[in-house]
């Protein structure tokens, strides 16, 4: 089932043709379906975030345009998120209609979720065609999670898990390495990811936003995460790539795979084959900078899609070299003025 007055899905797959001046080809999208949440994660946002504007946020109609009109560019894969994408009224919708370019263009149409919705929606999710989700979880402890993500519920996550689990969704773990916080925790996180068979990835804070004081100071070199799991476990790299910047290790005690995205200690710049979308259209080719381009505009103008796809192929033209994220004395500052659940995590 589509939106109403949706196009049809393309009878074939189009050719890549979204590429930066340094010849990246764009084949990720990241969508950010809303910017607001149920959760004020301390690295994230502050406890009295300001939302935008309803009237700001571009409807599911002009979200599935922007998706679709990716897709015609050569886009393979897409990536809802937020802010929480499952707060976001009839979600669904979109999803099911963007679901129409799964097998004709798109090859995975997936979300990056903090699972306090996902008991309500795993088994809704599969039918739209979603096959594996990433759930974001710091921690087992319920209190260190209530203290992380502020409104958050360590046993609605778990429900959520289980009910992902029934649906038949792949699961993958995204955990934020915190000093002081789960540091001590990594192993134990392994070894529970493991054994109900999904991946878990961790990642090194990133200095974006307002988040306040508490991020400051909050970086872990993941290097020093993958000695404590090489000191349990028998850790060897790993060829799997899921698409995204994770580095992969596999575990072979317990069968499953650990990822490293380590946008502070090595950067994965050269190889970025993803640009992100902002609930307000505002289309940014780098995480780490400020350089947006609104959509929006293109959007309203016209029904028609041609100033839409012109003004993605200039900014994506335009994607900057590199984030300039640094560890040390510049983390104590944002490198961009947007948290990441503006610009989509
Ligand atoms: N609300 C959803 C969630 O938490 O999964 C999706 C949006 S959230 C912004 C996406 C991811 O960004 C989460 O895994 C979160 O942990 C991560 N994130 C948020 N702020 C971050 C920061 N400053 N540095 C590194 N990761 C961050
Ligand atoms: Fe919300 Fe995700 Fe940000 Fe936490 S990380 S506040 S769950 S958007």
């Amino acid at each position: 089932m589509f939106l109403p007055g949706f196009e049809p899905p393309p009878a074939r797959a189009p050719a890549p043709r979204l590429a930066d001046r340094l010849g990246r080809a764009i084949s990720y999208l990241r969508l950010s379906v809303t910017d607001r949440c149920d959760c004020r994660c301390v690295y994230c946002m502050p406890e009295r975030m300001r939302f935008l504007p309803k009237d700001e946020v571009l409807t599911l109609e002009e979200l599935d345009r922007v998706g679709s009109a990716f897709v015609r560019l050569g886009v393979r894969k897409i990536r809802l998120t937020g802010g929480e994408p499952l707060v976001r009224r009839d979600v669904t919708g979109l999803i099911r209609s963007l679901s129409r370019h799964l097998g004709a263009g798109l090859d995975e149409l997936t979300l990056t979720t903090n699972g306090s919705q996902l008991a309500r929606f795993a088994r809704e999710l599969a039918d739209c065609g979603v096959q594996r989700v990433n759930v974001s979880l710091d921690t087992l402890d319920p209190a260190t999670f209530r203290s992380i993500s502020r409104f958050g519920d360590l046993s609605r996550v778990m429900a959520g898990l289980d009910a992902a689990d029934a649906a038949g969704l792949a699961v993958k773990i995204n955990t934020v390495a915190l000093k002081g916080v789960n540091e001590t925790e990594a192993c134990r996180l392994v070894a529970w990811a493991h054994s109900r068979g999904y991946d878990l990835t961790f990642i090194e804070v990133m200095p974006l936003g307002g988040a306040g004081r508490e991020r400051l100071d909050q970086h872990v070199p993941l290097s020093e995460v993958a000695d404590a799991l090489a000191a349990r476990w028998t850790l060897t790299p790993s060829a799997h790539r899921s698409g995204g910047p994770a580095r992969y290790y596999q575990v072979r005690e317990t069968g499953g795979r650990v990822g490293l995205i380590t946008p502070l200690s090595h950067s994965f710049c050269d190889r970025c084959n993803r640009v992100r979308v902002t609930c307000a259209g505002k289309l940014y080719p780098c995480l780490g900078h400020d350089d947006g381009v609104d959509l929006r505009a293109a959007l309203r103008e016209s029904a028609d899609d041609g100033r839409l796809v012109e003004a993605i192929e200039s900014a994506t033209a335009g994607k900057a070299k590199g984030h300039d994220f640094r560890v040390g004395s510049t983390l104590s500052r944002s490198s961009t003025a947007r948290s990441m659940s503006v610009t989509g995590g």
